[in-house]
């Protein structure tokens, strides 16, 4: 692609990166059928090509107006489109430069800024989110469907999972080798089972999970609303707070959300320029693991482990599950075909989910900056998900996993949880 952009950019670092990203796509259109909002809207503008024009237009300095930054939010951020593209586009970084750049030159009206500015203040803060939770549950029956919908299920431990065993308790340091957590922000108010899940399979692997009190927020959230240098803040605040652990000699910085570990991944090349920051960065971003990364790194032992649990489990009929994987886990992370076989190897029986591709709706805040195209991927995806009449829904994702409960009344859990299940069986 012939590009031209403007003075104001043309010499800037971002401008160059966005420079070379234009020139890499040769308009082919292959990435237009795994594009959720091509297919949902069918415009071209809706289309990962179509944003590529449109981005191209505002960083060659054309008159933008609210059309432009319309487009760009209606983008899941789901980078599928990375995956379909021979040419290797790196859209989700383009992306990442353009919507700063429409938000620099498209004013919002005031309540679009007011309702992200108000998820910037509360999401990334486990206790406002677990004060808000808390007071929305008790006003559960007077809040409006569309609210409701978004509340944990009062029961977050579903029969199913019960059956397998109790709820996991952070298991206590006893190997010499360790890795460190990044413990989040959600996850920990929506699903606090899942971080002490993680601890009791690695414990069985011989991990320790040491725990880590000044982490919080991978920065995922403020980054996608272009809200940069809070997304930074909260990169350096990680830094901080995990470096004496890998220091110490922690082997893996191990992350149970997969949106939060690909965003780690990514803090080196974020704080590159910070000589403060910049080595460290590249070390722990060189360190980061999903979970399920992690234990493909330790597939032999943990199978093993698995082999001798799933014995009694095996005297039983195979609890049914559909695993849904999460954007983050299959395009921005390029992880596939690692948790079903783990899944398998506990005794569970994978459901066939048609469109495994595809993503749920969920995107960090997409389900509640764009209710409407969300809540359409949401159900598409749901009966997808129990066409194969699963009894329990599995996924990597914190927000994927929320979004899931709010549709369907199966049981929804992360899959970590049913490896730490069949492990630590009684
Ligand atoms: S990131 Fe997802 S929604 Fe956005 S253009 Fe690419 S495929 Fe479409
Ligand atoms: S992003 Fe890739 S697949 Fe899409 S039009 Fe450009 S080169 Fe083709």
């Amino acid at each position: 692609m012939q590009t031209a952009l403007a003075d104001f950019i043309s010499s800037s670092s971002a401008g160059r990166e966005a420079d070379a990203i234009l020139r890499s796509c040769v308009h082919c259109g292959f990435c237009l059928p795994a594009c959720p909002t091509y297919q949902l809207l069918g415009d071209e503008l809706d289309s990962p090509r179509g944003r590529i024009y449109l981005m191209k237009q505002l960083l060659e300095g054309e008159p933008v107006s609210g059309r432009t930054q319309l487009h760009l939010d209606r983008c899941l951020t789901c980078r599928a489109c990375e995956s379909a593209c021979p040419s290797g586009v790196r859209y989700g970084r383009l992306l990442d430069i353009g919507r700063a750049l429409a938000e620099q030159r498209v004013p919002r009206p005031v309540g679009s800024r007011a309702q992200r500015l108000l998820l910037r203040k509360i999401v990334p803060y486990t206790r406002r989110v677990r004060a808000l939770l808390g007071v929305a549950t008790a006003v559960r029956p007077l809040l409006p469907h569309s609210l409701r919908t978004h509340l944990p299920k009062p029961a977050a431990r579903s029969p199913a999972l019960r059956r397998l065993n109790r709820p996991p308790v952070w298991p206590a340091p006893r190997h010499a080798r360790r890795v460190v957590p990044l413990e989040g922000c959600v996850q920990p108010a929506l699903a606090p089972e899942i971080n002490p899940a993680t601890a009791q399979v690695l414990d069985h692997i011989g991990l320790t999970t040491l725990r880590v009190a000044d982490s919080g927020c991978c920065g995922a959230l403020a980054h996608h609303l272009s809200a940069h240098e809070e997304s930074l803040a909260q990169a350096r605040r990680n830094v901080d707070a995990l470096w004496p652990h890998v220091e110490a000699g922690a082997e893996a910085v191990v992350v149970a959300a997969s949106a939060c570990a690909a965003m780690v991944c990514d803090y080196g090349r974020l704080l590159r320029d910070e000589p403060r920051y910049a080595q460290r960065a590249a070390r722990i971003s060189a360190l980061a693991r999903d979970i399920s990364q992690l234990l493909a790194d330790h597939a032999g032992v943990l199978r093993a482990r698995l082999a001798a649990a799933s014995a009694a489990a095996r005297q039983s009929a195979p609890l049914r599950v559909a695993f849904h994987a999460p954007c983050t886990l299959q395009h921005a992370l390029r992880v596939s075909g690692v948790v079903e076989p783990l899944l398998a190897a506990a005794g569970f029986t994978l459901t066939e989910v048609t469109d495994g591709g595809q993503c749920c709706g969920s995107a960090g805040t997409y389900s509640l900056l764009q209710p409407e195209l969300s809540t359409r991927l949401l159900h598409a995806k749901v009966i997808a998900l129990e066409a194969g009449a699963p009894q329990l829904i599995a996924t990597a994702n914190i927000g994927c996993l929320a979004h899931l409960r709010s549709a369907t009344a199966l049981p929804v859990h992360h899959w970590i949880e049913l490896i730490a299940a069949r492990l630590t069986r009684d």
